[in-house]
């Protein structure tokens, strides 16, 4: 049976109290499971029929998989959303992708019932304790591995955003091929403050924790003293998150002991670059290791990982999980050798089927099977791979190219830096002129110059910033990365 619901519920058949959700409240496989079989009832009742779109939209919270497993069941294709999505962004992706109904958790339901009613839709409302009057659908549909289960939009940093098709077989084999990574058993208590509309967060994490009889504790919205908080209530033995989670727990005052935190055997990251200073002060901190891994919404969210059972390198994100294949190619496609940047290919079982209704787009970005990434990597004699950039955040000053990533990781040393996002600004001169937009540490007396003299013995001169903003914070996206197509780089010509 290829259905991504049919692997949650075999933990309600074999242990129905086992724990499923942890936090904030408690659910059991088996509670998980009517539930979901209500929802999927009600589909059909709805006269919904396998392979119908379904928007759902809804924040990170316990009835998040108790409808998804719903409509996985029902064999609908699910489609998720970031719950800040505005009318017209809602309106986009109902027209392209066809959906006919549309659920939205309450507190987010505005602009999803305004733009399901523009088009005629069917809108169904979820209110706390909700509940389903329909015949329960007790044997989930079984799916045909290549039939598209998952439709994730990206955000589109470029052109319109496009549904990534994810097929059922997607979804399964990114389970399969995460949970050796860390070794992910029924016993693990695993946890995140990552959004559940977001692929890390649902398909990675979410998924690969219930699918393997874990519990899973959920932080919404994401703050990192309740994050910490809930480490030591729930005992969670592993947790996924972005870079900027990191930093903001290491930053988040707290009386907690190293000992509470004693239960926790591994963390993830991925979603963006982790600097190499994050690592060692959460080993400092919790005693525990961050495992850095990568991937796209496009490869379903995972495609290489530092595995447990391997040597981790700190500073990758480790080798192709089990069953998927990465390469570095130059600009004309040839495969580079080890240690030579090059643009990223992946290959494998958790690689989307293509774009929803955009064969050019799919054409673009697909190649006999490899997915071409936009990312800028190596690839060392191992097999490890190395993030250097993104192929549109590469900077090119002055004929020379400057990667952000590796100007970011000197600057996070600065022991008054607290989050920095480098970008090319345009320049009359260079062509492009480097900008760092920095959050300095409360009380901070720092100055452009004096980072800039600080940074000056650590870089070359011409990857030293010579542009430096102050901030209270940076933009951000729905992972909580850092989102620097939002910085503007105009406005940033004129300061210091
Ligand atoms: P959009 O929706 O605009 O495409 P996005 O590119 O952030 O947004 P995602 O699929 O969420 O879409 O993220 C994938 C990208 O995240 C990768 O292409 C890569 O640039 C970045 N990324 C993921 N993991 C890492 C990592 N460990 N190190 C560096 N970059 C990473």
């Amino acid at each position: 049976m290829v259905n991504i619901a049919s692997d949650v519920w075999a933990h309600a058949g074999s242990e129905p109290d086992r724990v499923a959700i942890r936090s904030p409240r408690t659910i059991t496989f088996g509670q998980l499971r009517r539930t979901n079989e209500q929802v999927a009832g009600a589909l059909r009742a709805a006269g919904l029929s396998p392979l119908d779109r379904v928007l759902f939209i809804a924040p990170s919270i316990p009835e998040f998989p108790e409808v998804y497993y719903g409509m996985h069941a029902a064999g609908v294709t699910v489609i998720t959303m970031n719950t800040m999505s505005t009318e017209p962004e809602i309106g986009y992706v109902l027209d392209d992708s066809g959906a006919t109904l549309v659920i939205a958790w309450h507190e987010c339901a505005g602009h999803a019932r305004a733009a399901a009613a523009d088009r005629g839709l069917d809108f169904w409302q979820l209110d706390p304790g909700f509940s389903f009057d329909a015949e329960p659908l007790t044997e989930p549909h079984d799916h045909a591995p290549q039939d598209t289960a998952l439709i994730l939009y990206t955000s589109g940093t470029t052109g319109r955003p496009k549904g990534a098709e994810l097929t059922a077989a997607n979804l399964v084999d990114t389970v399969t091929s995460f949970q050796p990574v860390l070794s992910i058993s029924p016993d693990d208590r695993f946890g995140t403050g990552l959004p559940l509309f977001h692929v890390y967060g649902q398909a990675v994490c979410m998924n690969t924790a219930l699918a393997t009889g874990a519990s899973f504790s959920l932080v919404h919205p994401f703050d990192p003293r309740v994050m910490l908080d809930v480490m030591v209530a729930d005992e969670l033995t592993t947790m996924a998150g972005v870079p900027t989670m990191w930093n903001a727990m290491l930053h988040a005052e707290g009386d907690h002991t190293p000992e509470d935190f004693a239960a926790l055997r591994l963390a993830t990251s991925g979603g963006a670059s982790l600097p190499v200073e994050v690592i060692r002060a959460f080993k400092d901190r919790f005693d525990c290791a961050i495992l850095e891994g990568y991937g796209l919404t496009e490869s379903t969210g995972a495609a290489t990982f530092n595995d447990i059972t391997r040597e981790q390198r700190t500073g990758t994100v480790g080798p192709a999980l089990p069953g998927s294949r990465i390469e570095v190619r130059d600009p004309d496609g040839n495969v580079l050798g080890p240690d030579q940047p090059g643009e990223v290919y992946v290959t494998g079982p958790t690689i989307m089927k293509g774009y929803w209704n955009r064969p050019d787009a799919t054409a673009a970005d697909l190649r006999d099977g490899w997915l071409k990434t936009g990312d800028i990597g190596t690839i060392d004699a191992d097999g490890y791979l190395s993030i250097v950039d993104r192929v549109k955040d590469l900077i090119i000053r002055g004929g020379y190219n400057v990667y952000p990533r590796e100007v970011e990781e000197v600057l996070y040393e600065h022991p008054d830096i607290v989050e920095v996002a480098v970008v090319g600004v345009p320049d009359d001169h260079y062509g492009e002129e480097i900008a760092a937009v920095t959050v300095l540490t409360e009380g901070s007396d720092a100055t452009p110059e004096s980072i800039r003299t600080w940074a000056k013995e650590r870089l070359s001169a011409y990857k030293v910033p010579r542009l430096f903003a102050f901030v209270d914070a940076l933009p951000k996206g729905a992972t909580g990365k850092i989102l620097k197509r939002a910085i503007d780089r105009d406005e940033l010509r004129s300061v210091a």
